[in-house]
């Protein structure tokens, strides 16, 4: 595909405009304003010498769309865009991604530092699959930045952050830790799924690798699975080498609908988070609430550190209530604009408790041992109208207190403690 002719760079654009111009400053076959959607699997070339220098990367092309893809390609130029990466891998899911990271840069011997608190998915890569490859892995309290330090300090070739953190809202100081991983030559890779590339860029604070799973707010939509990691040519050289042998590529049209997506990923945003800080705020006055996790909040443990490392605190909010998994069973179906589901970032909003979202993976003993109380709920905030949501949440409350102060005249209710 060829520049076109009079395109300027987005050097000076905001993200706004990256969103909708990245990786299409250019004239699609056809003279398509749309990326063209590319099914093909394979390539054709009748000389044999241009086929071999396409292959070898010594001519411009395709060859095979395990390996490369335009439409792929430009999913990759856009996220590279956001994220002011020099270069990007799109993967079929954000575990696919996540996972051959690590693979990529782990091997038998070597060590990685993490946090607790971290995505289900990941979390059980570190727990049952490194370590069954010989790769020693050491899960820290994610509040304890000394203690992260600490283990940085002994050595290790990958510190793996997430943050914000998925389902609890943690936050790490990532200049800080990207010091200590510096110290002793580890890569650091960041998980920005939940920050976006609007409110975060891991890059610019010195992370070697930040991967998003664009299931969720990139694509927006709750339609499409996909994963992307982003970082200097040398380092996404050695993942897209890995990509090309595992095969965990994203498909085409797949790319497609995340490249849709992101165009409106500020407007929603905007909204969103928006609506977020309404809905935090609202939770801390509801006597059904016993805590309310939110980077935005004055009294979250990490409010500083996110306000001096986040340009926004993002659409993810998630609580406590009094009552654990009982009361969850009786507040969600009330909830009349919302899904009870295990996704997030969509334009809907989505309501579902860690137990059957981000830590459905792990048994009820690791929950507790990760400090996942049964009677988190997730939320994630779409883009309705917030006194709508506020409304609806109200409502909700309102009928579960009536249920309880019912219950609790006759003498059997007990309070669940889980
Ligand atoms: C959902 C999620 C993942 C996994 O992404 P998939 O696209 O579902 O594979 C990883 N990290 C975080 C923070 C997530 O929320």
């Amino acid at each position: 595909m060829n520049k076109k002719p009079d395109s300027a760079g987005l050097d000076n654009a905001g993200a706004g405009t990256r969103a909708v111009w990245g990786g299409e400053q250019v004239r699609h076959p056809y003279n398509a304003t749309q990326a063209p959607i590319v099914l093909s699997a394979a390539y054709g070339y009748d000389d044999i010498d241009v086929w071999y220098d396409v292959a070898m990367g010594k001519a411009p092309g395709f060859i095979y769309s395990r390996m490369s893809n335009p439409t792929v390609e430009t999913l990759e130029a856009k996220i590279g865009e956001l994220e002011k990466a020099e270069s990007a891998v799109a993967f079929s899911s954000g575990m696919a991604a996540i996972s051959s990271v690590l693979y990529t840069f782990l091997a038998q011997g070597d060590r990685m530092v993490s946090t607790k608190d971290s995505y289900g998915g990941t979390n059980k890569i570190f727990e049952e699959f490194l370590p069954r490859t010989g790769v020693e892995v050491t899960l820290c309290e994610t509040f304890d930045h000394e203690a992260i330090e600490r283990e940085i300090a002994r050595g290790c070739q990958v510190v793996y952050l997430e943050t914000p953190t998925n389902p609890t809202l943690k936050i790490l100081d990532i200049q800080r830790l990207v010091a200590a991983a510096k110290r002793v030559g580890a890569l650091v890779v960041a998980d920005n799924t939940f920050a976006t590339p609007l409110n975060q860029n891991p890059l610019a604070l010195g992370v070697d690798v930040v991967i998003h799973s664009a299931t969720k707010f990139l694509s927006g939509h709750g339609d499409v699975l996909g994963g992307l990691v982003c970082g200097s040519e040398a380092l996404m050289a050695k993942v897209r080498h890995y990509r090309e042998i595992n095969g965990a590529t994203l498909d085409p049209l797949s790319a497609y609908m995340i490249i849709r997506g992101m165009k409106t990923l500020v407007l929603r945003m905007r909204q969103q988070q928006h609506s977020a800080r309404a809905l935090a705020e609202f939770l801390c006055t509801e006597p059904l609430v016993a805590s309310v996790n939110y980077p935005g909040l004055a009294d979250h443990p990490n409010h500083a550190v996110a306000c001096a490392q986040m340009g926004g605190f993002g659409a993810i909010v998630s609580f406590v209530l009094v009552g654990g998994m009982d009361s969850v069973k009786l507040l969600l179906p009330r909830l009349r604009f919302a899904h009870c589901a295990g996704n997030l970032g969509a334009v809907e909003t989505i309501y579902g408790p860690a137990r059957t979202t981000s830590h459905v993976e792990n048994t009820l003993e690791e929950r507790q041992a990760l400090g996942i109380s049964e009677g988190l709920v997730r939320v994630s905030v779409g883009i309705e109208d917030t006194d709508d949501l506020l409304d609806d949440l109200k409502q909700a409350f309102a009928f579960v207190r009536g249920l309880r102060d019912e219950k609790s005249q006759q003498p059997a209710f007990s309070e669940g403690v889980n």
